[in-house]
């Protein structure tokens, strides 16, 4: 199947407010693959997501328990350096919300707060994360442009090279092309195919047509558990627990 680059195990969280979106989690996410958590809403991929850069430090949260290994790291340690974590496992929402910058300043700025200096270096690792996130082409002749200027497509794809430009080794993308119109969507699912192979992808797609059409390896997630685990082809096609059929048959939703 491949390494394994996140081992989740026995993931329980439970916000203050009694709900437990996740409930006994244990799931690989495999390294240079497009790993997909796909289900109804409500059923804790989110949640999951905020685990995994520790974002969920910030909610609400009563308890988590269990163990999120990252290359073998407890992620879930209080001793880690979040920061650090954060610099290795990049995000990226839904809605794109640039900074109040200029496109190029959009980039610059996380690199230089990571403490590069040189302008040059700075410039060549500007170019290379919007050539990496299918912008390039659209916008080098106006990158002194604000950000604000851009469509909501090209923004999130601006969102997606801040990313990147940070390299990280881990990409979390939570129903990233949800407000895009098809072709920014086909461009962030180019993007994904093309470099998977220098990074690991966790996807929640936003319609599980997504799922079907990115998907290595795809998780169901149902009301806080994982139901069916497998390879993409396998579970979309041939799914083997009946709660997987009915929802990707569109019986509930
Ligand atoms: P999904 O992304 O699959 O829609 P979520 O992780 O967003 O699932 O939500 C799972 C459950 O946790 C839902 O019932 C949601 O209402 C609840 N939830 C999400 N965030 C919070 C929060 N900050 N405080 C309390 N409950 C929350
Ligand atoms: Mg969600």
């Amino acid at each position: 199947m491949g390494d394994i680059k996140i081992s989740i195990r026995d993931l329980h969280v439970r916000y203050q407010d009694g709900k437990t979106p996740l409930r006994g989690i244990n799931l690989d996410i495999l390294a240079n693959k497009i790993n997909v958590v796909f289900g109804p809403s409500g059923g804790g991929k989110s949640t999951l997501i905020r685990v995994l850069n520790r974002l969920i430090d910030l909610s609400d949260v009563d308890e988590i328990r269990g163990e999120v290994l990252l290359d073998g790291v407890d992620i879930l340690d209080p001793e880690i350096d979040v920061i650090e974590l954060r610099r290795h496992v990049g995000v990226v929402f839904s809605r794109p919300i640039p900074l109040p910058m200029t496109i190029h300043e959009n980039i610059s700025f996380g690199l230089e707060v990571a403490g590069e200096k040189d302008k040059k270096v700075i410039s060549r690792k500007v170019e290379h994360a919007l050539r990496q996130a299918v912008l390039w082409d659209e916008i080098y002749d106006r990158l002194d442009d604000p950000a604000s200027s851009l469509s909501g497509g090209q923004q999130q794809r601006l969102c997606l090279a801040r990313v990147l430009a940070l390299e990280p080794e881990v990409i979390l993308l939570d129903e990233p092309t949800s407000a895009l119109d098809p072709v920014s969507t086909r461009k962030i699912e180019e993007f994904l195919e093309k470099a998977k192979d220098d990074y690991t992808f966790l996807l929640a797609p936003h319609n599980q047509q997504q799922a079907a059409r990115v998907a290595d390896f795809a998780a169901f997630f149902l009301q806080g558990e994982l139901i069916e685990y497998g390879v993409g082809e396998e579970l979309f096609f041939n799914p083997r627990v009946k709660e997987t059929a009915d929802y990707i048959q569109g019986r509930f939703g």
